[in-house]
């Protein structure tokens, strides 16, 4: 391990574990290694989830929780240095983005603090019926139980902290297991937690393989609530094999945005060129599919093209760096495979498509038929199409034409158009004027079809975090 990489140990029961074996992290960008952390198995998830069990035991007041989320947010703040460097240094994120992040988190456990001092429930207008005449009822917000956290590599702090921080704002204990390329950041994250008062088994961290801690969290029935955030084809199965626990699935997209004739074409450019590339297209609402009104076709993708060109590519260590490297070169390699295909059915590769060096340029492809897998499937790197429409009905299906339905985008004047496209757009949010990659950490954030089935963002969140438990009073 060179001098310089970090060393983290596992949190259980607010203890720092060693387990005797370790988990390399590797920097995408170069492949040195920039730290290691424990590796854990079944054994440890489940005196993970023994320590979450007693901890719940002893439930934390509301303002006890609040306060510790917004210290945490006040730490966060102070370290933001250190979170970007460890999010940059294990994801490859270019540092303006992961600066970005690190900022982000620390309003998402703002948020939850927020959402943890107004938890109500409702008084239910008990005399509106017959049956309820001469009685009082109201609901309490109850925690579900032990939240089962597993995040991706893309946001390694920020979808942590969307996890964690309405879990506990709910008053849910979590046993969390991040992405095995980038655990480094939710073990920060945990750092500042129990500098922050987070007392021992509210958060636990667990780092090993996804397939014997996944199953632990599947199969043990303490866990009431996995929260999933990932690919496709793991979200979904592990819903199917948990079908008496609540599994909230974020995860991919297919990104579509449209922009009409009538839109401000050079603000839209510069969205969309920023948004379809900052850290490789790795993000899950990363633009990928532009569909542009013939008659500005032209001017657009003239407008598009030069900004896409002078993006900088390069060592996401580097403050300048827009787009740096993919998480692993078998993805690099994939999506090369792609646009080969895409290709050989007739695409046209209008800028970038080809390395420099070891890392994919920002690809703009043109003429992209609409079964290519760069048109249908996520992409998940550095590439968008472009494709012109003649009418917004057009455009509106196209957009449809996945079985995504995260985020989608409008450009346009008018109002009028950008609300039918507001609500014949099958997503889960719809951007107007603003690129589909927007996100603020307290919007409800989440999609339809194989997108997922939940929403986040605090609040959000921790509805389904809460159960509601009904009282009756007779008066
Ligand atoms: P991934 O490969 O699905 O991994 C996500 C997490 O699932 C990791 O912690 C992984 O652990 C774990 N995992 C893998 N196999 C598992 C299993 N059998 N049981 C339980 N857990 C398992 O996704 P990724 O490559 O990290 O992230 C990219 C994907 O996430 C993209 O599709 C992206 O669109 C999606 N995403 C969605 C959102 C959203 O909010 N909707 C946000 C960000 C990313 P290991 O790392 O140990 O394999």
């Amino acid at each position: 391990m060179a001098t310089t990489a970090v060393e983290r140990k596992l949190l259980v029961g607010g203890e720092w574990v060693e387990t005797g074996d370790w988990i390399e992290v590797e920097s995408p960008y170069d492949g040195a290694i920039v730290g290691r952390v424990p590796k854990a198995g079944a054994a440890e998830a489940r005196q993970a989830l023994d320590a979450a069990e007693s901890a719940m035991r002893e439930p934390l007041p509301a303002y006890e929780r609040a306060a510790i989320l917004d210290r945490v947010a006040a730490l966060l703040t102070e370290h933001a240095d250190d979170a970007a460097r460890t999010i940059s240094a294990e994801a490859g994120k270019p540092m303006k983005a992961a600066r970005v992040e690190a900022s982000r988190a620390a309003s998402t456990f703002t948020m939850a603090a927020v959402e943890a001092r107004k938890l109500a429930g409702d008084v239910v207008p008990m005399d509106a019926s017959p049956a309820g005449a001469g009685k009082l009822a109201f609901t309490l917000r109850q925690p579900i139980g032990i939240v089962g956290a597993i995040s991706p590599f893309n946001f390694p702090l920020n979808l942590v902290a969307h996890k964690v921080a309405p879990a506990l704002a709910a008053g849910c204990a979590v046993v969390l297991k991040p992405a095995s390329q980038t655990p480094l950041s939710a073990l920060f994250l945990a750092e500042l937690e129990t500098e922050a008062g987070l007392p021992a088994g509210w958060l636990n961290v667990v780092c090993g393989p996804a397939s014997e801690i996944g199953d632990v969290l599947v199969e043990d029935e303490r866990v009431k609530l996995i929260s999933f955030t990932g690919s496709v084809p793991i979200g979904w199965k592990l819903r199917e094999r948990a079908p008496r626990k609540r599994v909230n699935l974020e995860l991919g997209n297919a990104t579509p945005v449209i922009v009409a004739a009538d839109a401000d074409l050079a603000d839209a450019a510069t969205r969309l060129a920023a948004n379809a590339f900052s850290f490789a297209g790795q993000s899950c609402i990363s633009v990928q599919r532009i569909y542009i009104e013939r008659s500005a076709y032209e001017e657009f993708t003239g407008l598009f093209l030069p900004l896409v060109e002078a993006l900088k590519v390069g060592d996401p260590a580097d403050e300048e760096t827009d787009v740096g490297p993919l998480i692993s070169g078998s993805d690099r390699d994939r999506i090369l495979d792609w646009i080969g295909e895409a290709k050989s059915e007739g695409a046209k590769v209008l800028t970038g498509g080809k390395l420099e060096g070891e890392l994919l340029l920002p690809t703009v492809m043109a003429e992209a038929p609409r079964d290519a897998k760069v048109s249908r499937e996520e992409v998940f790197g550095p590439l968008c199409t472009v494709t012109p429409f003649d009418t917004l009905d057009e455009a509106i299906a196209l957009a449809n034409s996945t079985r995504f339905g995260l985020q989608a985008g409008v450009f346009t004047s008018d109002v009028k158009a950008a609300l039918r496209a507001a609500h014949a757009l099958e997503f889960g949010g719809v951007t107007v004027n603003e690129a589909p990659t927007f996100r603020a950490d307290q919007m409800p954030y989440g999609g339809v079809k194989d997108s997922g089935n939940t929403r986040e963002g605090p609040a959000y969140a921790i509805r389904e975090m809460t159960e509601e438990r009904l009282v009756v009073l007779q008066l």
